[in-house]
């Protein structure tokens, strides 16, 4: 068949990513997600979910999706203004502000679908025209979505550069609103933002600081309430997002702040008002996980994940110059696109499945494998991809 033109633009363009090592593909997985998985039909031991704490096929929790649907049915029916809000979206709430929002005075949280939409509604519904948007160079795809809805005008900072950004902010004159938006563990390299320096110019230049901890929530802290907790921080400038399918386990997001940001949020944030609310079931689940986090049970996951994270970090440096990630996060660096496939296909030969990131996802030339450990992993799996890449790495 003779197909129109503008299906010869999108052929040439994915011919385009084929020569470049660029396709991506969706391995697709038979078992639930755990360190042993059937991917693709084979056996493998897996380092590639952000099921930190091993929670995401937690008995405990598929118990409570049940019972969550069984007392709230399978939908919400609506958006969270019109009907869609349960009991369960409360009560999860209540339990997000209780644990997580020890920074602000007045502590509320609300949730979201999703951490993409939950970004995007803090950018747009804090900036707009006249804001000015600091963002650093590294931050998640949704935070960078967010900036480019938010129509303010945007600066991006050199990754974690505390001085740069202090004088990007001291150039800057005028009085509109100043928004400061990092990841509070960055997705790709697994390092920590500098958060204490950025609250302090925050504080100083009286701007939002929008910490999205996607990464942290449910890891760091004694208690699991995150990456600002962990720090001690406090301040009502603090917006802070964590992620409900990561660590937790289950799906979906939040936001904790100030009660007056929240209400902000609910007023005027899109992604939050034009959307079905999620299923009450996986607030029920949710809310579950929490207790779990905080328990003794996620105290003594935190613990072995922290021993995996250990192994995995003394590998990584015998194989390359130190890097900054102390978190489940683990880049391997490659650099070219094919030379990561590569290692990442040797690595399923032996049966470990951690997958090749390439650009747009990391910048051009810096193609690695992102190694994420969980708590559910056994030190047999860990010392095993840890001998491995010893053996296959030549640097
Ligand atoms: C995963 C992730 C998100 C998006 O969260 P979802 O709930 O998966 O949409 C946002 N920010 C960071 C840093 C993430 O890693």
């Amino acid at each position: 068949m003779n197909l129109p033109h503008p299906f010869h633009v999108l052929q040439a363009g994915l011919a385009d990513l084929d020569v470049g090592h660029l396709t991506r593909r969706r391995r697709v997985a038979d078992t639930p997600c755990a360190p042993r998985i059937r991917l693709d039909g084979r056996e493998l031991v897996a380092f590639a979910s952000n099921d930190y704490l091993g929670l995401a096929n937690h008995p405990g929790l598929v118990d409570a999706i049940a019972e969550g649907a069984r007392r709230h049915g399978a939908g919400s029916g609506g958006s969270h203004l019109l009907g869609g809000h349960s009991r369960a979206h409360v009560l999860l709430e209540d339990a997000l502000a209780e644990y997580a929002g020890g920074f602000a005075c007045h502590p509320r949280a609300l949730s979201f679908s999703t951490g993409y939409m939950a970004n995007i509604a803090i950018l747009t519904a804090l900036g707009g025209r006249g804001a000015r948007l600091y963002s650093d160079a590294l931050n998640h795809a949704s935070l960078i979505d967010g900036t480019r809805l938010s129509r303010a005008d945007v600066r991006i900072y050199p990754h974690s550069d505390v001085a740069a950004l202090a004088a990007m902010l001291e150039a800057d004159r005028g009085d509109g609103v100043r928004i400061i938006a990092t990841d509070a563990v960055f997705s790709m390299d697994g390092d920590i933002a500098p958060l204490a320096a950025l609250l302090a110019l925050a504080e100083k230049h009286q701007a939002w600081l929008v910490i999205d901890d996607a990464h942290g929530f449910g890891v760091h802290g004694a208690d699991g309430a995150g990456t600002v907790a962990a720090l001690g921080l406090r301040s009502p400038l603090i917006v802070y997002m964590g992620t409900l399918g990561k660590a937790a386990g289950v799906a979906g997001a939040f936001v904790v702040a100030e009660d007056t940001v929240i209400e902000w949020l609910v007023q005027r944030a899109r992604t939050y008002i034009f959307t079905t609310a999620a299923a009450p079931a996986l607030a029920h689940a949710a809310r579950a996980s929490i207790a779990l986090m905080r328990g003794e049970e996620g105290r003594a996951r935190r613990a072995t994940l922290q021993a995996h994270i250990a192994t995995v970090r003394e590998t990584v440096a015998r194989c390359m110059p130190a890097h900054g990630s102390s978190t489940a996060i683990q880049p391997f660096m490659v650099g070219g696109n094919e030379a990561a496939l590569q290692l990442a296909d040797a690595l399923l030969e032996r049966g470990l499945w951690a997958p090749a990131v390439r650009p747009p996802t990391v910048p051009p030339g810096t193609a690695r494998l992102r190694l994420s450990l969980s708590a559910a992993h056994e030190t047999a799996d860990v010392q095993r991809l840890a001998q491995a890449l010893e053996t296959l790495h030549r640097p």
